[in-house]
């Protein structure tokens, strides 16, 4: 498993799914102990997933124990209506560019707050795709915009 250690630097021993720390001296074979996730493919058709987009996960998340699309949960912090499943919604970003609004807020405090959560997030989740945000009001609502740079 030396793809273990180098999947792992790379992602700095951080899940990919759930965001939380992973310790590279815990057992493989513990549901918190490390493991390497295919990650998100860029088709339903695609069997194998392109070089590179190798995710560090715990053993636990690993999507590849399920059949399940890989979810990244919105954090359960923030004010956020009809929030946009955020590994679908990177990965057509980063296909096509463009902006999508994420979610609904109803204050401007929490919008902001949203984008600030989600750029961070997004540093780690895909440190390959610039993106921005933008919170712009709507039908008595905030709309947090987020756009590829
Ligand atoms: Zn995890």
């Amino acid at each position: 498993m030396s793809n273990l250690s180098t999947v792992g630097d790379r992602d700095s021993w951080r899940c990919w799914l759930c965001d939380e720390p992973v310790d590279p001296g815990a057992s493989v074979n513990s549901d918190l102990g490390p493991s390497v996730d295919l990650g998100a493919t860029t088709s339903k058709k695609a069997k194998k997933p392109a070089a590179g987009t190798e995710r560090l996960a715990h053993r636990a998340c690993n999507t590849r124990k399920g059949a399940v699309a890989p979810v990244v949960p919105w954090s359960p912090d923030l004010f956020v209506v009809d929030p946009a499943p955020i590994v679908a919604t990177v990965e057509r970003l980063g296909r096509k560019g463009g902006r999508e609004v994420v979610a609904r807020c109803s204050s401007r405090a929490d919008a902001d707050q949203a984008a600030a959560w989600l750029v961070d997030r997004l540093s780690r989740l895909a440190p390959g795709l610039a993106v921005t945000t933008q919170v712009e009001p709507g039908g008595g609502q905030f709309l947090l915009v987020l756009r590829a740079a």
